[in-house]
């Protein structure tokens, strides 16, 4: 009897059970969208409901590991930062966010993280004091209980730091093969996670290309969750595909002018209007559409159609500039379908016939064919690199493309710069090859 009073002096004082508060509720009462977002103030659940279910599914008690294949624009960021600060507040832990680069992990500390940390006085609170000791720094917080440690994929001793028991993976598709020549960062980073039996992996991005997207391979074995909305119709339930939009201008015999853009119910082919889609939404509900390899691993997948930010008609727009030219159709398959780029779906490229002419070709890549006469460097610069396209140019405007580079790093540090200095000073040779005879 005594040993029973003192088990439960002990676990009244020490063994606090921790509440179960889902991210979703704590962040209706506490998380603050920053000045900068789409719509600044308090986190609403009612804007974009199905981001509850991509935040909770972290709370699900047997779940060990979340896939979410996404497209951009549907508040993936928001569901990060939520995760991490409900965690701090409630559940405190190792925890560690890691993205593709050290530079992105330190500017998400300093744009992202530390605005939040500010704008939340439950987190402040708890963040100050931590700050005073001098252990803290831009990619370290440590707070009561645990520490928040933000770590970049292209750097294995950021990734082999310490154990941790909430592992969040952004933007795994743009993560280099190897950190440094210690292997897979997303599989350096989980195995960090090994020794905390509660430990949750929560894996995000928005996917490329099908077959060489880690993110697609991780939905594909997990419980392949979709969101399923019902038609304002007949009330079936069905996930949004982009297939059944119909707009002015798409290659189609139904469409009817009258409607403008309208989506195709799958079951009683009404046509549904945009304005039904918040009410859709609203009612909207998480199904699992298949069985995971592992139980304890959900998925899920969504796209622009069911996002606040974005109307259908701007996602027409986007397509048909991009329908005919794979590269920027594969920027509308990722960024707006949230789906891996099929190579050979695009119907405009003949891959088959591409694959001929690039056997018969007289030039390689990186090599000049002998009809260019001056190269010139085109370079597009995202948030989190730089996109290098080296074309040369002949008569009558003829043009190759020789090379192409992709240059991972934040634009706003000298290292992007420095490497793209590298590949513009690079030299490029001629082919001597020509069609007529195989010689170098
Ligand atoms: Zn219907």
């Amino acid at each position: 009897m005594e040993a029973d009073k003192l088990f439960s002096s002990i676990k009244s004082k020490f063994l606090k059970p921790v509440e179960k508060i889902l991210v979703s509720d704590w962040s209706e009462k506490h998380l603050q969208l920053p000045q900068t977002s789409a719509e600044p103030g308090l986190w609403r659940r009612d804007r974009a409901p199905y981001q509850s279910g991509l935040m909770d599914a972290v709370c699900e008690g047997s779940v060990r590991k979340v896939s979410i294949m996404t497209s951009a624009q549907t508040g993936k960021s928001t569901i990060c930062n939520a995760i991490i600060a409900r965690y701090i507040d409630i559940d405190p832990c190792p925890i560690m966010f890691t993205q593709p680069t050290i530079q992105l992990a330190q500017r998400f500390s300093k744009e992202k993280l530390s605005p939040m940390i500010s704008d939340i006085k439950v987190l402040s609170d708890k963040i100050i004091q931590a700050e005073r000791n001098a252990a803290s720094t831009i990619l370290m917080k440590l707070f009561k209980g645990g520490l928040l440690s933000m770590s970049g994929a292209n750097s294995p001793a950021s990734l082999a730091s310490m154990s941790i028991r909430l592992l969040l993976c952004d933007e795994i598709d743009k993560y280099p093969p190897s950190a440094g020549n210690e292997g897979d960062p997303v599989e350096l980073a989980i195995q960090r996670t090994a020794t905390f039996w509660n430990s949750k992996v929560i894996l995000v991005s928005t996917p490329s290309i099908k077959g060489a997207s880690r993110i697609s391979d991780s939905y594909e074995k997990s419980d392949k969750r979709l969101f399923f909305v019902p038609c304002p119709h007949c009330g079936h339930k069905q996930h949004l595909i982009w297939e059944r939009i119909q707009y002015p201008g798409k290659d189609t015999e139904d469409f009817n002018p009258d409607l403008g853009v309208y989506y195709i119910c799958e079951s009683c082919d009404q046509p549904i209007a945009e304005s039904s889609k918040s009410i859709m939404v609203q009612a909207g509900e998480w199904i699992p559409t298949a069985t995971a390899e592992n139980p304890n691993h959900v998925g899920f997948h969504c796209n622009r159609l069911i996002s606040p930010w974005v109307n259908w008609l701007d996602m027409a727009y986007d397509y048909e500039a991009s329908k005919d030219d794979p590269l920027q159709l594969q920027v509308f398959v990722n960024s707006s379908l949230g789906l891996p780029f099929e190579r050979n779906l695009g119907d405009s490229l003949d891959w088959e016939k591409l694959h001929e002419r690039s056997l018969n070709s007289s030039y390689q890549r990186g090599q000049i064919p002998q009809d260019v006469l001056v190269l010139t460097a085109g370079v597009d610069v995202q948030g989190d690199r730089l996109e290098v396209s080296i074309w040369g140019w002949g008569r009558g405007e003829q043009s190759w493309l020789i090379d192409h580079h992709q240059i991972l790093g934040d634009p706003l540090e000298n290292e992007v710069w420095r490497q793209l200095t590298d590949v513009i000073a690079k030299d490029y040779k001629f082919s001597f090859r020509t069609s007529k005879c195989n010689m170098y």
